[in-house]
């Protein structure tokens, strides 16, 4: 695809805008506010809602443009539009049910996108929530994360092998994941 990555973070928001406009979901990309995250690092889309304005934002980070190619990140954009979509008509997400029944339609992934070079990630399950922290050693945050809540806004978290794309949020999660795991 040409133009990408893209030159500058005006041209990175109007090619998600743009693009959003073709995806087939029920959401006026043009009424949702898309900003550009200089400073994330994991987290590649975030979908911001405000209660009040009912404003929704999509935040996308502009680091996952240097290491995302435009089909990976054109998945990100689809991921952060369901968020949107629930937000606007629910005025709540996440990735329950709901969420679920567009993955495929969508081919999005269940979970909120993340890039890192870490070898384990802790990831806010919360659609809003950026909160992310790596992990190098299976720590209790790693083998027990049921009973550990995100820093920022006391979500759960799950976490992230990175490597394999394997994901758990119980002991038995963790168990399961390491069993499959073939090179830890
Ligand atoms: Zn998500
Ligand atoms: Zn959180």
């Amino acid at each position: 695809m040409a133009d990408w990555p893209p030159s500058s973070e005006e041209t990175l928001r109007e090619r998600a805008r743009e693009y959003a406009r073709t995806v087939d979901i029920d959401v006026d990309s043009d009424a949702l506010t898309w900003e550009v995250s200089t400073r994330a690092k994991r987290r590649a889309g975030a979908c911001l809602y405000d209660p009040e304005t009912r404003a929704v934002t999509v935040r996308l980070a502009w680091r996952a443009t240097q290491s995302f190619d435009w089909p990976t990140f054109a998945r990100v954009i689809r991921h952060e539009l369901i968020h949107a979509w629930e937000y606007r008509e629910f005025g709540e997400a996440g990735h329950g049910p709901r969420f679920r029944e567009r993955v495929d339609r969508l081919d999005v992934s269940t979970t909120c996108p993340t890039f890192t070079d870490a070898r384990l990630l802790l990831d806010c399950t919360a659609p809003d929530c950026d909160w992310t922290a790596d992990r190098h050693r299976a720590s209790p945050a790693v083998t027990e994360p049921a009973d550990r809540r995100c820093g920022r806004c006391g979500s759960r978290h799950e976490v992230l092998h990175v490597a394999s794309g394997e994901r758990w949020r119980t002991a038995a999660g963790y168990r399961g994941a390491r069993e499959r795991i073939p090179e830890w």
